[in-house]
């Protein structure tokens, strides 16, 4: 039976994870290793039970007693903090899912690479704060990253049995999330929740907004450009409102290669649990008569500054997706509780940036998780100071 551990088991990824791991059998078909969650210990000690878990663990180690508390009897041992997420990792698995939010998943899929798993990787600010690092650390220990994002699992798709030379460029495609048909003027002003309305995806919290704001899709620029070495200049941003077509790859001969589907994470989960072989999986099927038109337009760098900075992000490298996502994070932390506006981050993170730059210079690479760590965690000051100097 594959061993298999789920980070970030509770989130939106994590369920939609747990659902297929479920259908497919659950406990008689899985050896499920180790899964993790954050506040929601409740939900987490029901999929423990379910999957006959080895461990659980929160992140969190205010959380443990009431973790206990939901496994008692049930011979699964719980855990919390971040050592513990480590120790989890370090647990063999054959399959590991990187879907904790944020720059908190990275130690845990750096560790896992480690023991020479497959790792289906969800969890995007790992390859934007640390994709040369974590591309070495995969190729070292002779373990695999398969990706989990649905545009990254498109390209991947498209990519089989080609050879990377031959690719002209890769076409990122983008719903435009929550505000896409707002006038200028009214988007500066769009609230949390106006935010959080996406009409295609149902994703958690921080993604939606990072939707809205096309810092996603800035992080994605970012994802693609590490996860398939491609020059900055071979990746492209087309507003797609339908979100049928999740990517596609185009060849030098002109043919272009395209993922449709679905907007259904299952898919790309779907994909990375059965590669590589394909396993029936239950998405939604296209009906194209019914879905008339598939339509694109570009997007306004006026609307998204967050694709512009991601450009200098890529012609920089260094420290500076460290920095850039940390400093995303912030501002997204600021937004979400009020202190400032949905325009405001990204002069938060451009500030960051610049700020960085005057500092230490960000072109140096890190050489290890440290040193990642350490760029994350100056940015987050500085950015927390800008963010609190505009509230
Ligand atoms: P969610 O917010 O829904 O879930 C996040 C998960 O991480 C939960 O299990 C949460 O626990 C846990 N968590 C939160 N904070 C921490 C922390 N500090 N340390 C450890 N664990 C923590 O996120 P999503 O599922 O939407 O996204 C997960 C990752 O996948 C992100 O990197 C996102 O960019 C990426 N992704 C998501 C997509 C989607 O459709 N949702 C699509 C493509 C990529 P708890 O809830 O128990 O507190
Ligand atoms: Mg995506």
């Amino acid at each position: 039976m594959r061993r298999i551990s789920v980070f970030g088991a509770t989130g939106s990824i994590g369920e939609s994870t747990f659902d297929l791991m479920m259908r497919a059998g659950g406990p008689e078909a899985f050896h499920t290793v180790a899964l993790t969650g954050g506040r929601n210990v409740t939900r987490l000690a029901e999929m423990a039970r379910a999957l006959r878990a080895g461990v659980a663990v929160t992140a969190h180690d205010d959380c443990l007693p009431a973790l206990r508390d939901a496994l008692e009897g049930s011979g699964i041992a719980a855990a919390a903090g971040s050592e513990a997420l480590l120790e989890a990792a370090d647990r063999p698995a054959d399959w590991v899912m990187s879907a904790i939010v944020g720059a908190a998943g990275l130690a845990p899929g750096f560790r896992a690479l480690r023991h020479g798993t497959t790792l289906a990787l969800a969890n995007k600010e790992s390859l934007v704060t640390a994709g040369p690092l974590l591309m070495a650390e995969a190729a070292r220990h002779g373990a695999r990253i398969l990706p989990v994002d649905s545009e990254h699992s498109a390209i991947f798709q498209a990519l089989v049995g080609e050879d990377l030379a031959a690719v002209e460029r890769i076409v990122l495609t983008a719903s435009g999330g929550a505000l896409r048909d707002w006038p200028l003027d009214k988007l500066a002003k769009a609230t949390v929740a106006e935010a959080l309305a996406h009409p295609n995806w149902s994703m958690g919290p921080r993604i939606t907004i990072d939707s809205a704001s096309m810092f996603n899709k800035a992080l994605e620029v970012i994802e693609t450009r590490e996860y398939f070495g491609v020059a900055p200049e071979q990746i492209e941003v087309i507003i797609h409102p339908e979100s049928i077509i999740h990517s596609m790859v185009g060849y030098r001969d002109g043919a272009i290669m395209a993922h449709l589907g679905a907007a259904d994470m299952r898919h790309a989960i779907g994909y990375a649990l059965n590669w590589p072989e394909r396993g029936e999986l239950p998405v939604a099927r296209l009906d194209f008569a019914a879905l008339g038109r598939l339509s694109f337009r570009a997007p306004d760098e006026a609307r998204y500054p967050a694709l512009r900075l991601a450009r200098e992000v890529m012609a920089v490298r260094g420290q500076a997706g460290a920095a850039f996502n940390a400093a995303k994070e912030i501002a997204l932390d600021h937004f979400i509780g009020g202190g400032v506006g949905f325009a405001d981050m990204a002069g938060i993170v451009e500030d960051t940036l610049a700020a960085l730059s005057r500092e230490t210079g960000l072109g140096n690479a890190p050489m290890s998780l440290q040193e990642v760590l350490a760029a994350d965690l100056r940015a987050r000051a500085l950015a927390t100071g800008i963010a609190s100097d505009l509230a």
